[in-house]
C-alpha cells in the first residue's frame, strides 16, 4: 500500500470510556492512517459497525466478546481465545483477530523467563486473561487463573504460594488507583517474575513491590505497542519491522515519564532541562507537597522532580514518585543539556 492509500484509510478504537487511551499516539507513530476514538454505548454497536466506513478497528473494554456475533469470521487465535481486539473491514465483511496474544507473547519473551513446566498465576479472568492463558499454554506453562468468584480465588491464594510467575490482568493499580495492588507478594517464596499488563502508571504498586523484593517486574507497554503493531499490519496488509516497535516503546515510555533529577543541579540547568523536555520543575528539596498533590503530580506525566537523598529516603514519597518516575543521574542530566 503506498503512502497516499495509507493516508486515506480510516481506523480507530472502539470502547465505552477511552479518556486515557495511548492508541492514537502509538498508531500515529506506526503508520500514516487516520486513527480516531469511538466511545459507544452497547445499543449503538450495530449501527456503528454498519456505517463506520472504517478499514480497521481496535476493540477494548467492554466489547471484546460482544463484538463477535457481528463478525463474518474469526482468526483461529481469536476463536480459541474467545475475544477480539482487532477487526479488519473489506469487501467480504468484518474479520476478527486477537492481537493481544501476539503482544503478550512479545512481552513474555522480552522477560527472558523460561516458563515451560512452571507454575504461573494469572490474576483476573476477563478478555486479557484469556489471551494470556492462550500464550502460556502455547509455552507449556502450568497456569492457574485467580478469579474473585472462581474455585481459585483470593481467599485460598496460599495454595499457590509456589508460583514462579504472576501476571496481573486485573485493572487493580491502574491510574488513578496508584496505591491499589491485587495481591501481597511477600509469601510467594519461589517467585521469579511479575508481569503487570497495566501501562498507566508505568510502574504499578505491584511492580514496585516486586522490585523492592528483588523480583524482576515488567509493565504492559511492550504488549500495548506490539498488539498495535500487529493490528496495524493487518489494517495495512504489510509488515512493520520489530525495530520500529522498539523505538516506539522507548519514545512513549519517555513521554509518559516524569524525570527525577538530583538536588545538586544548578537553577539555570534545571530551567534548560525543563525547556528541552517540556516538563515543569517541582523542587521537592524546598518542601514536599501534600500526599494528595504529590499523587496528582506523579500520576500524570509532565513534571521534572528535583529530589535529593533526604527526599528519596522517604519510602512513601519515593514510591509515589516512581509510579511514573525515571531517575536521571547527574551525568545523564548534564548529558541532556
Ligand atoms: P476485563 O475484561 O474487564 O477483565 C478484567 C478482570 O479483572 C475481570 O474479569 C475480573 O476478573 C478482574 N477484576 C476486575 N475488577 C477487579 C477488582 N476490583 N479486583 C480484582 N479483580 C478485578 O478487562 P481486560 O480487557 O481483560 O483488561 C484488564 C487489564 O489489562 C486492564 O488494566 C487493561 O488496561 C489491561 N490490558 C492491557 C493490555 C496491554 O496491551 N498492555 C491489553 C489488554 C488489557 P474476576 O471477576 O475473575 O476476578
Amino acid at each position: 500500500m503506498n503512502t497516499r492509500d495509507t493516508a486515506s484509510l480510516k481506523c480507530g478504537l472502539l470502547g465505552r470510556r477511552l479518556g486515557h487511551s495511548f492508541s492514537p499516539e502509538i498508531h500515529g507513530m506506526l503508520a500514516g492512517y487516520r486513527y480516531d476514538l469511538y466511545e459507544r454505548e452497547p445499543e449503538e454497536l450495530p449501527s456503528f459497525l454498519r456505517e463506520s466506513g472504517l478499514r480497521g478497528l481496535n476493540v477494548t473494554i467492554p466489547y471484546k466478546k460482544d463484538i463477535i456475533p457481528f463478525l463474518n469470521d474469526l482468526s483461529p487465535e481469536a476463536e480459541q481465545i474467545g475475544a477480539v481486539n482487532t477487526v479488519v473491514f473489506d469487501d467480504d465483511g468484518m474479520h476478527g483477530y486477537n492481537t493481544d496474544a501476539y503482544g503478550f507473547e512479545k512481552l513474555l519473551l522480552s522477560s527472558g523467563c523460561d516458563i515451560s513446566g512452571k507454575k504461573v498465576l494469572i490474576l483476573g479472568s476477563g478478555g486479557a486473561s484469556a489471551a494470556v492463558r492462550y500464550v502460556l499454554l502455547k509455552h507449556q506453562a502450568d497456569s492457574v487463573v485467580i478469579s474473585r468468584t472462581g474455585e481459585n480465588n483470593y481467599s485460598n491464594l496460599s495454595l499457590h504460594y509456589d508460583a514462579e510467575m504472576i501476571v496481573n490482568t486485573t485493572p487493580v493499580g491502574m491510574f488513578p488507583d496508584l496505591d491499589g495492588s491485587p495481591v501481597c507478594l511477600a509469601p510467594f517464596r519461589s517467585l521469579k517474575a511479575v508481569i503487570d499488563l497495566i501501562y498507566n502508571p508505568l510502574n504499578t504498586s505491584l511492580i514496585l513491590d516486586a522490585r523492592e523484593l528483588g523480583i524482576a517486574a515488567l509493565n504492559g507497554m511492550t504488549m500495548l505497542v506490539y498488539q498495535a503493531k500487529r493490528a496495524a499490519e493487518l489494517f495495512l496488509g504489510s509488515s512493520i519491522d520489530d525495530a520500529e516497535a522498539g523505538r516506539i516503546i522507548s519514545s512513549i515510555t519517555e513521554s509518559k515519564s516524569n524525570l527525577i533529577v538530583p538536588g545538586d543541579i544548578s537553577g539555570p540547568d534545571i530551567l534548560e532541562l525543563c525547556s528541552r523536555t517540556g516538563r515543569k520543575a517541582v523542587d521537592l528539596t524546598e518542601g514536599i507537597p501534600t500526599l494528595k498533590e504529590l499523587t496528582e503530580l506523579s500520576g500524570r506525566p509532565g513534571s521534572l522532580f528535583i529530589a535529593d537523598g533526604n527526599v528519596m529516603r522517604d519510602r512513601q514519597i519515593k514510591r509515589m514518585l516512581m509510579h511514573n518516575g525515571m531517575i536521571v543521574s547527574p551525568e545523564n542530566a548534564h548529558g541532556m543539556l
